[in-house]
């Protein structure tokens, strides 16, 4: 079997494992510049070193071309429609290569609303090239009125012709300078009660009517920004399903969200951010300021670790019986975005005094901030992004356990007419 440079990985929809272990081998041997390769024995601190970013985005097309992004989905989606045990396979061959997936809105946001509720012309429009990383993808949801109670969002679509007109503003939208299109949710009727006036539309942002101001985060960089609509136009082929029904299509993409930032989505990485726990673990082998009782937090700290690994392998698992992601992704949610600000603070911990004080011109301090400082402030956002620790406990109890529901006195009541600020 020969790779075919930027091309497909050649592998059949029944492909045995052997057969999936060869060909990916045989891909890494052709397609990954030999340093990284070598990098990889030395762990995710080596592979750091290897590459720049810049140099990782440069070298992602032979990655996107080869259908191992997302293997399982089908090929006319970009993948290389492999069953989801033999796309296993393949991330546990690429594993060791920290190989992390561009594009993680696109694949985690936009596709499983499309995969659940797009038609089959827009799955073929939009699915190959987010896999590519050739139109990078953001989520146009939150405002500065509407964040836990989405549903109560202000920016208005309306009809014109074959287009809708967008306008109003979006807020902590992630990487929108750096988008092609946003999965966005705006009001088409606001004689409806909240829920059910919204529709869901993918925006193209590279038009006259959308302004994208950036924000300063907490580590000084600027990483989200503010989306301001006047007049954007939108074709109504790119609304996903029905008039007024944007709400179930936006539960797709939340579902996905969670599951991305709990580390069980399509990501090919299993964490969010910052510094790995095997990495923190070795560290403190070899660090003279490990003491007992720290020794005894990594140990905590590992095991936890370990407890997500398995609790995200059963979610995926539950995708081969071909069940959606569900409410149940706010569990691993919850616990991944407090366990991963714990994971960062003991990186700086071990980092001593330089998590305080550094030179920017230090070796390895590329940015202005160590790694492991700015992994530990952009951590604090964890238990925010994706919904609030305290509303997906809401889901939690509502959704999983069945609970009564949160008291809503505005539920049933026409949009126009719930009190706003
Ligand atoms: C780093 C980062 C990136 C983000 N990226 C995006 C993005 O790309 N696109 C996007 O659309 N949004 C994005 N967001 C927005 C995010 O989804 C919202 O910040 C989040 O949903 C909370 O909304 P809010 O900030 O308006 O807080 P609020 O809703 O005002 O909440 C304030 C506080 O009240 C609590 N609270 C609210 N309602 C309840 C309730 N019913 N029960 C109990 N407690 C409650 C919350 O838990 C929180 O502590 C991002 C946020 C962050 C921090």
């Amino acid at each position: 079997m020969t790779n075919t440079g930027m091309g497909r990985v050649p592998l059949h929809a029944d492909a045995q494992p052997d057969e999936v272990v060869a060909a990916v081998r045989e891909w890494v041997a052709e397609n990954l510049p030999p340093a990284w390769r070598d990098a990889a024995r030395g762990g995710t601190s080596a592979i750091r070193a290897a590459r720049t970013r810049e140099d990782y985005e440069a070298w992602y097309p032979v990655f996107g071309q080869s259908g191992l992004v997302a293997p399982n989905w089908p090929i006319a989606y970009g993948g290389l429609g492999l069953s989801i045990d033999a796309a296993r396979v393949v991330e546990t061959e690429l594993h060791q290569y920290n190989l992390g997936r561009l594009n993680p809105l696109g694949l985690n946001l936009c596709a499983p609303a499309l995969f659940e509720h797009g038609n089959e012309e827009q799955r073929c429009r939009f699915l190959p090239p987010i896999v590519r990383n050739e139109e990078v993808w953001c989520q146009l949801f939150s405002e500065p009125d509407a964040g836990s109670d989405l549903a109560s969002l202000s920016t208005r679509a309306e009809r014109d012709g074959e287009d809708w007109i967008v306008t109003g503003r979006k807020l902590w939208t992630t990487w929108a300078h750096r988008s092609d299109f946003g999965v966005l949710l705006a009001r088409t009727d606001p004689e409806m009660p909240k829920r059910a006036g919204i529709t869901y539309f993918l925006l193209d942002l590279r038009q006259p009517g959308v302004e994208i101001r950036p924000l300063r985060d907490i580590g000084g960089g600027s990483e989200f920004n503010e989306v301001v609509l006047d007049g954007a136009r939108i074709v109504d082929s790119q609304r996903v399903g029905a008039i007024g029904d944007g709400w179930k299509v936006a539960n797709a993409t939340l579902s996905g969200e969670r599951q991305m930032v709990s580390g069980s989505g399509s990501g090919g990485v299993d964490r969010i951010g910052g510094s790995g726990v095997p990495s923190l673990v070795a560290q403190l082998a070899q660090n003279p300021r490990g003491d007992d009782v720290m020794r005894q937090e990594m140990a905590a700290l590992y095991a936890e670790d370990r407890i997500r690994q398995w609790t995200n392998q059963r979610v995926r698992a539950g995708l081969k019986t071909g069940r959606p992601p569900g409410p149940e992704s706010s569990i691993g949610k919850v616990h991944q975005g407090s366990l991963n600000q714990r994971v960062q603070i003991m990186a700086t911990r071990l980092l001593g005094v330089h998590a305080m004080a550094w030179h920017s011109d230090e070796p390895g301090y590329a940015t202005s901030l160590p790694y492991e400082v700015s992994g530990m402030l952009r951590s604090r956002a964890n238990t925010i992004e994706g919904g609030t620790t305290e509303v997906n406990k809401n889901i939690i109890g509502e959704r999983v356990l069945g609970l009564p529901r949160e008291p809503d006195p505005y539920r049933e009541v026409p949009w126009r007419e719930v009190p706003r600020s």
